[in-house]
């Protein structure tokens, strides 16, 4: 349930809101906006009986929330919400490009990588230090040493860095390296992973599982919100369809509907979702004019020799000429993309 209290409410008024979820066993949430404050009480609504918030002194509406998400609905949160990550901006009017190869694989590839992405325009660095293959046979992953290539050389050129963590186990070590934390899409129901997400302080992507609708997409983030960690970032990395030219589908429609229905950015990575270098830089085009608050591009020097997922990544150059392209289409559609202000390295 949302209570919405008066422009005037009183300090005292929304204390005593509080106070009646608290009593009734649920958690409030208290979102003080520029011209009223919107209440949120989490947990389970059947406990709730609107009639008697409706009328307390200083409330203007009660909206009994049906949906099974509540933080991340525009309900609760009108304003697009921008995630503030060093001096890097996503969500709102601002776009971020997240560039990077799949895997961290060693120090020259990382270094190579970051300065021509940093220089091309990409706002922060990624790279897998814990891989989910889907055979136990292939590269895994350097774990920690990959890790701390890509917090030294993000450091180095000034990017936040953005890895996955697979498992609740790798959370304490992951947390330690990484400025963005990412839930990949097969583990975009782990729940627990989520829970344990949402009670640390670094924001979140959170990939779209492949079989995952916009309503559970929303519902995954909702369990990180509802632990307390509001910054996530949602990211469509396509879908499962029938058509077997490209790795999946790309659900570009995810970025206006999940914008409606949330106030969260929404990234788009064309890399994991085509799975082939050619449709990467107009698929990603693409996502920029559809609105996207974040692109994520794999790039790596010799993509032939990639570790992992060598058909999608684009070479350096040709991050270049992806950038140089999307540049202008970020200006059409009202974006400010970021980028590093500082080339020092
Ligand atoms: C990745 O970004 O490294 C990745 C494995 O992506 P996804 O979870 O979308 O497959
Ligand atoms: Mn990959």
């Amino acid at each position: 349930m949302i209570i919405v209290m008066q422009s005037k409410a009183a300090k005292a008024q929304v204390d005593e809101v509080v106070g009646r979820i608290k009593d009734l066993g649920l958690k409030p949430h208290v979102s003080h906006g520029e011209f009223r404050t919107i209440i949120g009480a989490i947990g389970d609504e059947s406990l709730l009986r609107p009639e008697s918030f409706a009328g307390m002194a200083g409330v203007e509406k009660v909206m009994p929330i049906m949906k099974s998400y509540k933080l991340a609905s525009r309900d609760f949160n009108a304003a697009d919400t921008v995630l503030e990550v060093g001096p890097v901006r996503i969500g709102g009017d601002c776009l971020a490009v997240v560039a990077g190869p799949c895997s961290v694989e060693s120090e020259r590839q990382l270094r190579d990588v970051a300065r021509a992405t940093r220089d091309a325009g990409a706002a922060l660095l990624r790279g897998g230090a814990f891989k989910p293959r889907t055979s136990p046979y292939s590269f895994q992953g350097l774990g920690e040493e990959g890790l701390r290539l890509l917090r030294d050389i993000g450091g180095e050129f000034g990017m936040p860095t953005v890895t996955e963590v697979l498992d609740p186990r790798d959370l304490d070590l992951v947390i330690r390296y990484a400025d963005i934390l990412q839930v990949g899409a097969r583990n975009m129901q782990n729940f627990r992973l989520l829970a344990d997400l949402g009670r640390i302080d670094k924001p979140i992507l959170l990939k779209r599982g492949p079989a995952a609708t916009i309503d559970e997409l929303l519902m995954s983030a909702e369990y990180i919100l509802s632990e307390g960690n509001h910054r996530v970032l949602l990211c469509e990395r396509g879908v499962c369809g029938f058509e077997k030219s490209t790795r999946y589908t790309l659900d570009l429609s995810a970025v206006p509907n999940l914008q409606a229905a949330t106030h969260l950015p929404v990234g788009v990575d064309p890399s994991h979702a085509t799975g082939r270098r050619d449709l990467v830089t107009p698929m990603a085009l693409a996502a920029v004019a559809a609105g996207a608050h974040a692109v994520m591009i794999e790039v790596h020097p010799d993509p032939e020799r990639a570790l992992s997922d060598g058909p999608q990544q684009l070479t350096p150059k040709a991050f270049q000429h992806l950038m140089a392209e999307l540049a202008p289409i970020a200006q059409v559609v009202g974006r400010k993309l970021q980028t590093q202000v500082k080339p020092n390295t």
